[in-house]
């Protein structure tokens, strides 16, 4: 080993001590008797000192060390004359006896900084020194424990890891793929996975009833803030299990990631429908961490001659409390908010609780202090309490209205990234209807069972749209993390379902007919759940974006820039793959 001790583990238990340390100059002053350098590695930093009188020779090459060089140190530690508690070694210094330049650095194109003046583009770009700095190492370490936390709390219950391929078959449902073309097998392509899910269902069918793995995905989908093209998953499936045993046992694994991860003790999860989950947040993924749900209010506010609350087919609300005081232009911005395109609402109507009871709404042409005492009754709402009305088409309502309430709650402060609010929502339906194709898809995938007490409804093409699914989802602080699903395991009812996803027989035996046949020999009942990694990791470091979680990210537009990928083949390349170079 070229050291004896890492940067960050010298302590004033370590004093007169010889030892070696390496690493990078992350900067050094000189202080005309004394220069000091600050040495860098994964561990810490610890301060190097040297000492005109003593060692004028060291003392001046030192000073011609830059940011970022890699050096050898050795000397003695000391305790140090002026302390720093800011810094783990801050008790500590080394008196250097002897050092070597390892390798010599350029100067870098930004500072290696928590502060760093690095632009997004340019950390990017250079993404090995953006690992440097404490905070990004800090994100990467917090990866490495939530992965080895989770396969000892899996691998405690008898769950095995086992690789699945990357080159697999393309298939028409889900997100689009990313295909990779086959030089042996001309004009045909692989395609990476999205998801495991019919590699970990045949692994039940071969009997290994405990399945996990930490797996890459692949979506070619256009991308989100929060999206990256290859992103990874905790991917599990058990055999002989129903819903609840998934629930329990799942809950069981973030239960134990919170505890070792974040020294946190968390209570049960508590479930919700979809359907409520609908009614109270307007979305499948309600943030909890604040109350604040909607109330309906049809049956109050009609027949008053309001043509837009008239007229809506639903007319729904939040009660922001102690917001009765927002300015005239407080509540323009909100209204500007939900008429933003994305947001769609038409217009926004509000009533202020006043101090003394009396109640200020926008549309008291309309409303006459009794009529809105009945809208603060059914919120419960108390003086100081803002009440805020969207009206219109329900589910898009619903959806403009979770926006909002949302920015309230990060409006009030309510959104603290340190508070954790987790629940299961369940009951999802088995499918949804898409207008623009005009024919149903899987809500959650085509291998997910229908509620038993459901499948009668199959045949009844005006009730399809109801069935229930034995799907569900975890949600933490308004961020699905998971999401699985009980499967179908009987070949006839996987074909039904392929028959309603609009897929002829001979499609569905082309597409999935390995999964089929092999429901014919001896499938188990199975069910199970996949966890996004990253977002995960993301979530417990208390950040809104996955990339700081993952070594080497894409960017918003899906590119590398770093390596500059994707780039261009070569003809000699394109012609054994047998592909047209596109003019
Ligand atoms: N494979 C599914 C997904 O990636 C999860 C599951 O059903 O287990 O969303």
């Amino acid at each position: 080993m070229l050291r004896t001790h890492t940067c960050g583990t010298l302590r004033i238990e370590h004093i007169n001590q010889t030892v070696t340390l390496c690493g990078w100059v992350q900067k050094s002053r000189d202080l005309g008797g004394m220069t000091f350098v600050d040495l860098r590695d994964r561990y810490g930093i610890t301060q190097l000192a040297f000492n005109m009188d003593t060692n004028a020779d060291l003392c001046l090459q030192a000073r011609k060390l830059g940011r970022e060089y890699v050096v050898r140190a050795t000397g003695l530690v000391k305790e140090r004359e002026s302390k720093n508690s800011q810094m783990a070694t801050g008790d500590i210094e080394i008196v250097v006896t002897a050092f070597d330049i390892l390798n010599e650095s350029v100067t870098p194109p930004f500072t290696i900084e928590e502060n760093t003046d690095g632009g997004d583009d340019l950390r990017m770009k250079y993404r090995y020194l953006d690992l440097r700095r404490a905070s990004v190492r800090a994100n990467l370490q917090l990866r490495h424990k939530v992965a080895q936390q989770t396969r000892t709390f899996l691998d405690a219950q008898d769950f095995i890891e086992v690789e699945t391929p990357v080159l697999i078959k393309s298939t028409p449902e889900g997100a689009r793929d990313f295909v990779v073309p086959s030089r042996m097998n001309p004009g045909e392509f692989y395609a990476l996975p999205q998801s495991p899910q019919t590699f970990k269902q045949l692994l039940m069918v071969s009997g290994f009833d405990r399945y996990y793995q930490i797996v890459k995905c692949f979506r070619d989908e256009d991308l989100r803030a929060d999206r990256q093209p290859e992103f990874t998953q905790i991917d599990c499936e058990m055999s002989f299990v129903e819903q609840e045993d998934i629930l329990n046992m799942f809950e069981g694994l973030v239960k134990h990631l919170f505890k070792q991860v974040k020294g946190i003790e968390i209570n049960n999860l508590p479930r919700m429908t979809y359907a409520d989950a609908m009614k109270f947040y307007g979305s499948d993924k309600p943030d909890t961490r604040f109350d604040m749900k909607f109330v309906e209010l049809n049956e109050v506010v009609k027949g008053k001659n309001f043509p837009v609350f008239d007229n809506a087919e639903l007319v729904v609300g939040i009660c922001a409390k102690g917001c009765a005081d927002y300015t005239r232009k407080q509540l323009d911005e909100l209204t500007d908010f939900v008429k933003r395109p994305q947001i769609g609402a038409t217009g926004l109507v509000y009533a202020r609780v006043q101090a003394d009871g009396t109640i200020k709404s926008s549309v008291d042409k309309f409303y006459d202090e009794t009529a809105l005492k009945l809208w603060v009754e059914a919120f419960n709402a108390q003086p100081g309490d803002l009440i805020l009305l969207l009206a219109g088409q329900a589910d898009k309502t619903r959806k403009a209205l979770n926006e909002l309430r949302l920015e309230m709650g990060t409006r009030l402060g309510l959104r603290d990234k340190n508070k954790f609010s987790c629940l299961w929502v369940i009951d999802f339906p088995l499918l949804e209807f898409n207008e623009e194709e005009n024919r149903f898809f899987a809500m959650h995938h085509p291998f997910t069972s229908p509620k038993p007490e459901d499948i009668e409804l199959l045949n009844d093409s005006n009730k399809i749209g109801h069935v229930r699914a034995n799907a569900y989802d975890m949600v933490i602080n308004g961020v699905e993390v998971g999401g699985g699903s009980v499967r179908i395991f009987n070949r006839d009812l996987q074909a039904r379902m392929f028959e309603i996803l609009g897929f002829t027989k001979e499609e569905a035996q082309h597409q999935f007919g390995f999964l089929m046949n092999a429901f014919e020999y001896g499938a188990p009942p199975h069910a199970g759940i996949a966890f996004g990694f990253d977002r995960l990791c993301s979530l417990f470091g208390g950040a809104d974006s996955i990339r700081d979680f993952i070594a080497f990210p894409k960017n918003n537009s899906g590119r590398d820039v770093m390596i500059d990928a994707p780039s261009t083949i070569d003809e000699k390349q394109m012609n054994e793959l047998n592909i047209k170079t596109i003019l």
